[in-house]
């Protein structure tokens, strides 16, 4: 790198720095989401489902790994999950607002996967832990009709000049979801504008009995492990 590269680096460091200070100030918390530096991404069940489902989609092959850098290297920031939507801040030589829309999922898909559920049984807490038969496994984890989105159910927008489909900004953040999910496996429910309850009804209901009355019809909107006291432990049968 010459002199006046290494200059202008250091300049756009210290540009990116003070536009970081500045928004913290302004009360934006700028929280970085923590990733292994190498290995696989995430430990728990959906959270590799995930990562495994956007390495298979070659719609996007050869634009994903950069982003995956740049998750691993701690640029992503503040990212939240709501039905539909993906949301983040991710730094590079500045700050981006990046998102992902996602369409719902079907309901003839989400039928299905309800049929499917009822008839195999399991309860809420070996769904969010990935702890299912392998028939239901497979139909969740379906890339053309399971819970994870399609690519023509993508759309990627961030305010970068990049107009690859996806930005290196708007893949960290695909990839981030999956960092999510390792911690609250339910935001993929969420993200689908379902409701995992709505999904194992019967076994919801039992648990709600078991209980008590005080909680809600609906736990879209709860963090599931904490409801629960569940334990979301590092899934060992997958070795992906
Ligand atoms: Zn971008």
């Amino acid at each position: 790198m010459s002199w006046s590269s290494r200059e202008e680096a250091e300049e756009a460091r210290e540009r990116l720095a003070r536009e970081i200070a500045r928004r913290r100030a302004e009360g934006e918390p700028l929280h970085a989401l923590t990733a292994p530096k190498s290995g696989h991404l995430c430990s728990r069940f959906w959270g590799r489902a995930w990562c495994r489902h956007l390495q298979d989609m070659t719609a996007y092959e050869g634009r994903l790994a950069p982003g995956r850098t740049c998750l691993r290297q701690g640029r992503v920031h503040d990212l939240t999950i709501q039905p539909g939507e993906v949301r983040a801040v991710v730094t590079d030589q500045t700050l981006h607002t990046t998102r992902l829309r996602i369409r719902p999922l079907k309901t003839e898909t989400w039928s299905r996967l309800q049929q499917a559920a009822a008839a195999s049984g399991p309860s809420l807490l070996d769904l969010l832990r990935g702890h299912l038969g392998e028939d239901l496994l497979h139909l969740l984890c379906d890339p053309d009709a399971g819970l994870f989105p399609r690519a023509d159910e993508i759309r990627f927008d961030c305010d970068c000049t990049d107009h690859a489909e996806p930005c290196r900004h708007a893949a960290a953040v695909f990839y981030g979801v999956g960092l999510a999910l390792d911690e609250h496996p339910e935001q993929l429910f969420v993200l689908r504008g379902t409701d995992p309850v709505h999904l194992l009804s019967e076994a919801a209901r039992q648990s709600r009995a078991a209980l008590g009355s005080d909680l809600p019809d609906t736990l879209v909107t709860d963090n599931l492990g904490a409801l629960f006291g569940i334990d979301l432990d590092t899934d060992s049968r997958d070795p992906a």
